[in-house]
């Protein structure tokens, strides 16, 4: 089964602006920035959406959101939204787990 695409810039198989990452978590710029900071915060492990998290890799998604602080902080933000989308219907476009952080003055409305 061919890899996904978040799974490809995981394995440096495709290229992205890669802000940081360690041996749980990547963190790159997304490709069509919605505001002036769009971050992808994105977990190793291959889980499709929240619909498919299990309770063995439940810690994962309390691990992102703790990244995000410091993140946001690194980047000079005093705030910013968070996303995750879930499901077609929910505007997942990529089938790969991943938080948005979107930060700036142009942070579309809700
Ligand atoms: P979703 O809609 O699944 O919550 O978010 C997927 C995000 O991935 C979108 O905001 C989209 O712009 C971004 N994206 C799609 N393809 C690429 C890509 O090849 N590289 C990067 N850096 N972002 C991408
Ligand atoms: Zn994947």
């Amino acid at each position: 089964m061919s890899e996904c695409l978040f799974c490809q810039i995981i394995g440096k198989k495709l290229p992205a602006e890669i802000i940081q990452e360690d041996n749980k978590i990547i963190v790159f710029k997304d490709i069509h920035p919605k505001a002036s900071v769009h971050l992808l915060i994105v977990p190793k492990i291959h889980i499709i959406s929240l619909n498919e998290l299990e309770p063995s890799n439940q810690n994962i998604v309390f691990y992102a959101l703790s990244a995000l602080p410091k993140l946001a902080k690194a980047q000079g933000l005093t705030g910013y939204r968070t996303i995750i989308n879930t499901g077609r219907t929910g505007g997942q476009e990529v089938d790969h787990l991943h938080l948005h952080l979107l930060a700036g003055d142009d942070l579309p409305g809700f």
